[in-house]
This record gives structure tokens, sequence and C-alpha cells, in this order.
């Protein structure tokens, strides 16, 4: 090794200076000693490497200090609570649906120990995991036959599969959909290894352009939601049921994925999948949309075609585990009461929550900021705006509410790095941005999160001021 080299290496901090610049951020509560020395050592070794391979200046402890941070950060990622302040009531990037506490109490109950899954109590033999759910499906939408895979996209390839591989699938041209960027319709009915055929046009698809399609290769009619994007002005897409009627003329099935998976009613929603399974198709959706689950993906359909799905080599791949199937079947328990399933699962409730209430709520919180922080620093107030529903349902709902909006002044920091010291921050805190301003939507922020949101607001916005 060179002087140079050795000369750089003293300019780093050693282990226990960056233990102990560490130990004065809020960070290092939720840490044990043992942790964030493994992290520092590990920063420290990086940064040696680098200096080493000849790669510019070394960092200031300061940078370091940030690195190590970061590394704890991404660290309590998947473990951390984030407060949903976006107004995106399904919002992917934050986890979708979040659960009914029924919900999670059964997930902690199935989590906690060994449970009855797979055994038949009655007879002490082996059982079926998803004989609860079925059940369940079938009594809330009126289903012959029901099955639960990891996700919307595994329930839509695994039909196909066992339905049409070899075969041709029909489907609109307005409706090869991209769903949440990795979800294309067209990529997977072809890796799902059937055939496509496109018909109609991108806005005008008629029954007889499926009829003119039909061939004796066909396997599969299907139609997609295009739940992320709203066609306006001189369309037409065939209604599902004609679909249907059609299909039953050529005994070819037919296939909703519906997406969205409601079960209920509430304003905003249009659809809901008893309406498809009444029409007759078989059904995919997902169970952390408008159902208000855990992510899964749902199938439902007649006997005869779920027995394919049910049997196929392939359904042992996409296989839920009890932590699903326990939030799931909670879940579905509570839509026996509808006024129960509005009071009960967040997705709904949230759904319902109207201007006023949000408005107090906002009006809430703009009072205790403008006890603690100064208006010469930030600019804090309410701004009447939209939520959103999210999550690739429903593009056209959009649910009026009342954010506050934080306006940090010139000369302060910037909106935007003001965001990203929430988002950093402990729970995590999201808002939207808009011009610099930064929006914050009271629409899925539950009451014990309101005092939290506010102290890590305080928190951060002190931390910069000091
Ligand atoms: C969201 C959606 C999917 C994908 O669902 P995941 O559960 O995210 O896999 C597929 N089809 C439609 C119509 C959807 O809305």
């Amino acid at each position: 090794m060179n002087d140079s080299i050795k000369n750089l290496y003293r300019t780093l901090p050693s282990v226990k200076q960056l233990i102990d610049l560490t130990l004065h951020t809020p960070l290092s509560e939720t840490y044990s000693l043992t942790a964030i020395k493994r992290t520092v050592q590990q920063v420290l070794q990086d940064e040696r490497n680098r200096i080493a391979s000849g790669n510019s200046r070394p960092l200031t402890h300061q940078s370091l200090l940030e690195k190590v941070l970061d590394v704890m950060d991404i660290d309590s990622r998947q473990t951390r609570r984030a407060i949903n302040a976006t107004g995106v009531i399904l919002h992917t990037g934050l986890g979708r649906a979040c659960l009914a506490n029924a919900a999670q109490e059964a997930v902690a109950i199935a989590a906690s120990g060994h449970t009855p899954l797979e055994i038949d109590t009655d007879t002490g033999r082996r059982g079926d995991r998803h004989t609860f759910a079925r059940e369940l499906l079938r009594e809330l939408t009126g289903t012959e036959d029901a099955h639960v895979v990891n996700n919307c996209a595994a329930a839509v390839f695994l039909t196909v599969n066992a339905i049409a591989a070899g075969k041709e699938v029909i489907i609109s041209r307005g409706q090869l959909v991209e769903i949440g960027g990795t979800f294309r319709i067209p990529d997977i009915i072809r890796s799902a290894g059937a055939d496509l055929v496109e018909v109609g046009t991108t806005n005008k698809t008629r029954i007889s352009d499926y009829e003119k399609a039909i061939t004796d290769r066909t396997g599969l009619i299907l139609r997609c939601r295009p739940s992320n994007f709203a066609m306006v002005g001189f369309t037409e897409e065939v209604e599902l049921h004609n679909l249907v009627a059609l299909g039953k003329r050529y005994a070819i099935p037919v296939m909703d994925d519906e997406g969205s998976g409601a079960l209920i009613n509430v304003p905003g929603i249009e659809h809901t999948v008893q309406q498809s399974v009444n029409d007759g198709t078989i059904v995919t959706c997902s169970g952390d949309k408008l159902m208000g689950g855990p992510q899964c993906g749902i199938i439902l359909g007649s006997s005869a075609l779920m027995d394919k799905i049910i049997r196929h080599p392939l359904a042992r791949t996409f296989r839920v585990d009890k932590l699903t199937l326990a939030a799931l079947t909670a879940t579905l328990k509570l839509y026996r009461d509808p006024d129960m399933a509005k009071v009960e699962i967040p997705v709904l409730k949230y759904m319902l929550r109207n201007v006023d209430e949000l408005e107090k709520i906002s009006h809430h919180i703009v009072r205790e900021l403008k006890k603690r922080v100064s208006e010469s620093l930030v600019m804090i107030g309410t701004q009447r705006s939209m939520s959103e529903v999210g999550g690739g349902s429903m593009p056209k709902t959009e649910l009026e509410t009342c954010c506050v909006t934080l306006n940090c002044m010139d000369g302060f920091i910037t909106g935007y790095r003001l965001a990203e010291l929430l988002r950093k921050s402990d729970p995590s805190i999201f808002g939207r941005i808009k011009k610099d301003i930064l929006y914050l939507d009271p629409r899925c922020i539950e009451p014990h999160e309101i005092p939290q949101l506010i102290e890590g607001i305080y928190r951060c916005i002190m931390q910069t001021t000091c």
C-alpha cells in the first residue's frame, strides 16, 4: 500500500468516533450498540476499499455518518410504519390495503404458532387449506367454486394456462392494458402458452368482432378491465353478459379479469365481483384492492373450470401461506354484515369519509402545528383537493378532500427537502408535492397517527433549524 493511500485512511474517523456520532441521532434509539457497530465497521470498510481503488477523495465524517444512517434506514424499511398522507387509498408503494383489526388479529394468531391449516379436525385426516376461504367466497359471491393464489397476475396466468394453453385467447384491442408497470395482459397471455387474438380497435369493439374471430382453436374469451385509465369520448366495448351469451353458443369459456375485487357498493365503486359471477364468467381479482384484504389473487368460476385450475400442477407454485389465508378469511367474514364491513375495513372506511370530516381533521392538525412551528419558516394552511382510490382501481373516481399545506419560506429548506426528511423519519410520512408545496391528505390517516404526524413534521423542521 502506498503512502498517499495510508494518508487518506488517516482522515477517516475511528470506529469509536463514528459510533459516537451515530449515538447522537434519533435513529440510534431503535438500534442496539452491536447493530450500530456492525454497520459502522461495514461503512468504514467500504470507504477504505473505495479509497484503495483510487476513487476520488475520502468522504467527510458527516457524509460517513449519513451513510451509516442510510444503511440502518434501509434495514428497517420492511418493519417501519408509514403514515399515508398521499390521499391515495390503495397505494401500491405503501403496501396497498391496510388490514381490518379482525384480519390483523387473525394474522397474529396464525403467525404465533401452529394452526390446523390442512387438517380436517373432524376426521383428523389431511384436508385442504383453501376450504374455509372457498366456502366464504361461495357464500358471499354465489360462485360455484373458488381458489386463492398469490396475486391477481398469478390468477390470470394460472387460469389462462389451465384453460387455454395451446389455444387462442380472444381479447379486445381496447383492453390490451398494462397495469402497474410489469403486468401487461398480452405478455401474461403469451407466457401462459396461449395465442393472443386481438379484435376490434382501440376505442371500439363490437360483438361481431369477437364472433368473426372464433375458430376451432379458440380456448377463451377474455375481458380485462382497464382499471388504471379511462377512455372517454367515442368508445364502445361489449357488455360482459353479451360475451357470455356468445361464449355459450360456441361452448367457449369467458373470463373477466375484474381486478378490483369490490364485494359491496359504496359511492365511487362502479362494479362488484358478484355482478361478474352473476354474468356467468370466470372472475379474477386482487385481494388487496377494494376488497381490503391481504395481497392475493382470487379466481371464481364454475366447478368444472375451477377443477382444471385447482388440479393444475402450477397451482402449487402460486400457493398462498397461512398468514394470507388467515387475513383473507377474517376480512371476508366481515362482509357477512355489509354495515360492519364499511366501518371495519379501512379501504371502505376511507372511501366513505366525507370532506367535512376531513376538513375538521386538517384544521386540527394546522392548529397544533401553528402552536409549535414558526410562520417565518413554514406557512401552514388548508386547501380543498381530490383524493384518489389508486392501485389500478377506478380511474374515474376522485373523492373530495381537504389537505394540510406546508409551504416552506424562501431561505428555509425546500418543500422537496422537507418531503425527503419526512419520508426518512420514523414512522415515515408520505405526502404529495406540487410546485414545492407539500400537501398532506388526512383521508387515510387513523386517529392515533395524527399526533405522530404532528410530532414528525415538528421534528423534521426543528432538525433543519439547529
Ligand atoms: C390490479 C390488476 C391486476 C394485477 O393485480 P395484482 O394483484 O397486483 O397482481 C390484474 N388485472 C387487473 C384488471 C387489475 O386491476
